[in-house]
């Protein structure tokens, strides 16, 4: 069969489940992350509002809006001690809110908390236009995510500034420098963050685990199934498969029957439930070759029911299967643990003694035979006895199989034409013998 290139089970399991993980993973961080920012940047906005209006209001306290707006001037105040003060109260409100805060007269910065890599007040500096559009002549109140002042970026708010007499003269600029509010972000995004891609991780080796567990579980089916498919018939399924209860468990399980069933559909007869006659061949042949590698005794038998026609022929098809049945079960049951027994053909048995020689194997003939003998078989209102002859040699590895048979087999008619119901010697003709 063709092979197609492709991904293997396990890995396409775990695209199939650790990709739309990871991908939710980078949905969920990244609404967190943006939600987290937006809830972040409203809580600097009203911060910074705040501060923008306690700077109003504090500056409006002390100086009651006497502030001054002459062309060439540049300061708010007419005196310099007065702007000393303003710069007080705005340090003041600084330590206590963390935000930088300005002053403006019309677009200049006039007093600040703002300084420059010299450590001076970035005064005399102009506001960007936009915002003077906006704030100062627009004399409205607007926050800016993102507004640059002396190279660094600034959350700003800005309100118009109005001296006594309500004419806006200024600006108050209350801001917070970008990086400690992304600051601020990062630190609400860090545990989710972790939290996702622990839960991934987690996910990930639970589902590493879990594809390992069933492709190796598929894997051993697979063996399992090529080496049925090969003709091994004893090739054994995995616990891991065995012991499953989900629907791979139930195909191992099924697969098993299935082997179960082949194997008695090739091996057995469906008559006399003992091996047929090309499973009796494998047989032989297999002692055969380990008898050759062991050095070690066995013997081959072939047994043939006395006067079988009889039954057949006084009581019926029927009685003479009933009669098999039983003859075979005699010979399954005692030839179980030290050989095998095979349905040969028609009345005739193969039976192989592995590792036995030619004396014990003898014997256990002789008891097979005695046992048959002794067997009553009810056959309607009939009581039947039945009996066998065997003809038996000692097995040699140096002769194949054919020729082991055909000795056998002149036993058994040696034993048929001196009377029948007995076990028969035979020998191996000894210049048959090859290599
Ligand atoms: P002998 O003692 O010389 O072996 O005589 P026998 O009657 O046993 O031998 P024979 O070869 O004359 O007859 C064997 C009969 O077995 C012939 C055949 O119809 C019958 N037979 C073969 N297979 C089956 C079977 O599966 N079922 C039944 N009922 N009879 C079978
Ligand atoms: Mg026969
Ligand atoms: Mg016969």
């Amino acid at each position: 069969m063709k092979k197609r290139a492709g991904l293997s089970l396990r890995k396409r399991l775990l695209c199939v489940t650790l990709v739309p993980i990871l991908l939710f993973g980078i949905i969920i961080i990244a609404c967190s992350c943006n939600q987290l920012a937006k809830s972040v940047h409203k809580e600097v906005e009203s911060g910074l509002k705040n501060v923008a209006q306690s700077a109003i209001y504090m500056l409006e306290k002390e100086f009651q809006g006497e502030y001054i707006l002459d062309s060439g001037t540049t300061g708010i105040f007419r005196e310099e001690s007065k702007a000393e003060t303003a710069r007080e109260v705005l340090e003041k409100l600084k330590e206590i809110s963390g935000a930088d805060i300005t002053i403006f007269l019309e677009d200049t910065r006039v007093v600040t908390t703002i300084h420059n890599e010299e450590d001076k007040p970035i005064i005399g500096t102009k506001a960007n236009a936009v915002i003077i559009r906006d704030v100062y002549k627009g004399e409205s109140e607007r926050f800016y995510s993102e507004t640059s002042i002396n190279g660094q970026d600034y959350f700003a708010y800005y309100c118009p500034l109005y001296n006594s007499q309500k004419k806006c003269i200024g600006m108050i600029f209350a801001g917070k420098p970008s990086h400690y509010v992304s600051g601020i972000v990062l630190e609400g995004v860090l545990p989710i963050v972790t939290i996702i891609v622990l839960a991934t991780l987690a996910m990930s080796v639970i589902m590493w685990q879990y594809s390992v567990r069933l492709t190796n579980a598929m894997k051993n089916l697979q063996n399992f199934l090529m080496k049925v498919e090969r003709g091994d018939f004893t090739a054994e399924l995995g616990e891991i498969v065995e012991e499953r209860k989900d629907e791979l468990g139930r195909i191992g399980r099924s697969a098993l029957q299935m082997q179960c069933a082949l194997r008695e559909l090739v091996e057995q007869d469906s008559l006399t439930k003992l091996y047929n006659r090309h499973y009796g061949e494998i047989w032989l042949k297999k002692v055969i070759e380990e008898s050759a590698g062991k050095n070690s005794a066995f013997s081959v038998a072939i047994a043939d029911i006395d006067f079988f026609k009889k039954f057949n022929d006084n009581y019926g098809h029927d009685c003479g299967d009933l009669v098999l049945r039983k003859v075979s079960n005699i010979m399954r049951k005692n030839m179980k643990r030290q050989g095998c027994a095979a349905r040969w053909g028609g009345e005739e048995f193969l039976l192989v003694f592995s590792d036995k020689g030619l004396d014990k194997s003898l014997e256990e003939t002789q008891r097979i035979a005695d046992k048959i003998k002794s067997l009553r078989i009810s056959y309607g209102d009939k009581e039947l006895g039945v009996t066998v002859t065997i003809g038996i040699i000692e097995g040699d590895p140096r002769r194949n199989m054919d020729e082991l048979i055909k000795a056998a087999d002149r036993a058994l008619y040696e034993g048929k034409e001196s009377g029948r119901d007995r076990v028969q010697v035979g020998v191996l003709k000894a210049d048959a013998v090859s290599g």
